[in-house]
């Protein structure tokens, strides 16, 4: 078992499938490698929309990886949103289950993928690395894996949506309900 300590949620999971896809029957030989820079702190990690950036430390240099991954579907954001109601929800892998159940399984999709090493591959060891960097810290927080995907902005434009849209509605009926009888 020496790699459990990544993906031990299933929100976390998603994150460790993105280094270790299940198509891929051998192993690839940089993922020990990737998993060491993870463990021993050397990638550094910002998000910003769908962008996930790692910075990852090879002694005296530095590459930056940058993920981008594709928005997260309409129908999955409102599912979440629906499930996701009260003040302090929490993400259990119970969540998770019944979001899949629903057919709104909230993995990560990959948009593109790159590295300012001189690797030329959208699997080099920076990128494997960010993957696992992501897993740990999706498994502290699962927040950290709808973020990613930029649900929280989408989630809050869509709510503003429905508010406008439920609050046209409301305006004519009230329009309607007054009849000229009450005037005269
Ligand atoms: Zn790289």
């Amino acid at each position: 078992m020496p790699d459990s300590d990544f993906g031990y949620t299933v929100w976390g999971k998603d994150w460790v499938r993105l280094a270790e896809p299940l198509r891929q029957t051998r192993p690839d030989p940089q993922l020990p490698r990737a998993r060491r820079l993870a463990r021993a702190g050397k990638v550094e990690i910002t998000t910003d929309g769908r962008t996930v950036r790692a910075v990852v430390h090879h002694g005296r240099t530095a590459f930056t990886a940058n993920i981008e991954l594709a928005p997260m579907p309409q129908a999955a954001v409102a599912a979440i949103s629906r499930r996701l109601s009260g003040p302090r929800p929490t993400l259990t892998d119970d969540l998770y289950r019944t979001l899949t159940a629903d057919g709104h399984r909230p993995a990560p999709h990959l948009a593109t993928t790159d590295c300012t090493c001189p690797a030329a591959t959208p699997r080099c060891v920076h990128v494997l690395a960010a993957y696992y960097e992501m897993a740990r810290r999706v498994d502290d927080d699962p927040r950290v894996a709808l973020d990613a995907q930029d649900y929280f902005r989408a989630a809050s434009q869509g709510a503003d949506a429905a508010a406008a849209a439920s609050a046209t509605p409301q305006r004519w009926i009230a329009l309607n309900s007054l009849e000229p009888d009450d005037y005269f």
